[in-house]
């Protein structure tokens, strides 16, 4: 089996789906490893770690002609699509929930599609195969420097001969993977976290990292499915704005994360949120997406200074950020899957396994994964309010 890392192509991606030191572990398994030249370069991982790790370096012409399975981070785009062939495999991380004509296209074509962000997550012996967690943390963690770098005074506590700094406040707001990475990452630079969420087992994560939990009194607790939150209804929604308001007011700083499977994020901070804080106060939305995010007006790649003076950066793939930890982290999760669908050296499709069900999204010419299959149905029109979760 040929095992082809492909250099990514999307505008502002660092990342690379394999890094050289998880190379041997696939030759082990009677992989033969083909890697793109330059692919890894932008991650700080140049051709010779690969070549001596045992991978060959190749163009990308006879990788697309070689591969058996080509491995991506995020999903091939419209140049790659067409280069792919039947009986050929790509496994990264597809979002086909979001774009599921991607899903239509490659099954048209015959290739065999396998997307990291299916995977069951609750499941314990998929947890090394968990691309939207490594990453995720990932984000958490730089969303805090980014938000650091902003603000115009310290984190921690600093008492000089030139006087006495108060620590910073700052909250977070949804405390899944990202949000209590964010945590940490805010405690260990010496600013007083706070964290709220909906789902009420997210009040013990948030003080085991040593920050305090906001419980509001207006809405109830909201926890969901397989973990996730569920949506707020209208007026829960309502509620939770305006209460929020007042902790918001009271923070220098703010990261926001939170999100709900399948819809777009929800509004968390609202115009008189912003209004209320303080010149000088930061924002990070990690949210920020093209439906919206969780601050109102804030735009992902781009940073707003409101008339009031606070910075709203709109996040956008903070992983792609931090390219070689991040990498290093996918690596181990891409090869964790390619490695579990492996039999006898190839790749042996199993849609009876339930790690397998989540993650195969096309295999021989049809969408085999429910929740994709169920969005390219005639009367669905193709999952508008869909977000995608960590990619
Ligand atoms: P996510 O990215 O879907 O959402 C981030 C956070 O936003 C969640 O904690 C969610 O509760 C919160 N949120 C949603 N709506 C909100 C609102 N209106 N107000 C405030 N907060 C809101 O979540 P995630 O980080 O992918 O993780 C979600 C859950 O899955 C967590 O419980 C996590 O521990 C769990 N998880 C479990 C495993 C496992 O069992 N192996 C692996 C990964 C994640």
């Amino acid at each position: 089996m040929k095992v082809a890392v492909v250099k990514e192509n999307a505008p502002g991606e660092r990342r690379v789906a394999l890094a050289p030191e998880t190379v041997p572990k696939l030759v082990k398994a009677g992989a033969e490893v083909l890697v793109e030249n330059g692919a890894g370069e932008e991650a700080w991982f140049p051709d010779s770690a690969y070549a001596q790790a045992g991978a060959v370096i190749v163009s990308p012409a006879e990788l697309y002609t070689a591969a058996d399975v080509i491995l991506t981070v995020t999903r091939p785009g419209p140049d790659a699509v067409p280069r792919l062939r039947a009986g050929q495999a790509v496994i990264g991380m597809l979002s086909t929930l979001i774009n599921p004509e991607l899903a239509r296209d490659l099954a048209a074509q015959g290739v065999t599609a396998v997307s990291l962000d299916g995977l069951p997550r609750t499941l314990s012996r998929a947890q090394p195969m968990d691309a939207l967690s490594s990453q995720a943390n990932v984000a958490g963690y730089k969303a805090v420097l980014i938000a650091a770098n902003a603000y115009g005074r310290f984190f921690p506590l600093l008492m000089t001969a030139a006087g006495t700094a108060r620590p910073a406040k700052l909250l977070v707001l949804g405390a899944g993977v990202a949000g209590l990475q964010a945590i940490g990452t805010a405690r260990r630079l010496g600013a007083v976290v706070s964290g709220y969420d909906v789902r009420p087992a997210a009040a013990g994560d948030v003080e085991s990292m040593g920050a305090t939990f906001i419980e509001l009194t207006s809405v109830g607790p909201a926890a969901g499915e397989g973990g996730y939150a569920r949506a707020l209804t209208e007026e829960e929604r309502a509620a939770q704005q305006a209460e929020l308001a007042g902790h918001i007011a009271r923070q220098d700083v703010v990261i926001t994360t939170a999100q709900v499977p399948g819809r777009r994020p929800p509004l968390l901070v609202t115009e008189d949120a912003l209004k209320a804080m303080a010149p000088g106060s930061v924002i990070v939305d990690m949210g920020a997406s093209a439906l919206g995010g969780n601050v109102i007006g804030s735009v992902p790649r781009e940073t707003i200074v409101t008339a009031g003076g606070v910075t709203v950066i709109g996040a956008d793939n903070l992983p792609a950020a931090v390219p070689t930890a991040a990498s290093a982290a996918y690596s181990r999760n891409i090869s964790a899957v390619l490695l579990h669908m492996t039999r006898d050296g190839t790749l042996a499709v199993d849609l009876d396994d339930e790690i397998q069900a989540g993650v195969v999204i096309t295999h021989e010419g049809k969408v085999v994964q429910q929740a994709t299959a169920r969005l390219l149905e005639p009367a669905n029109d193709g999952g508008a309010d869909v977000h995608g979760t960590g990619n």
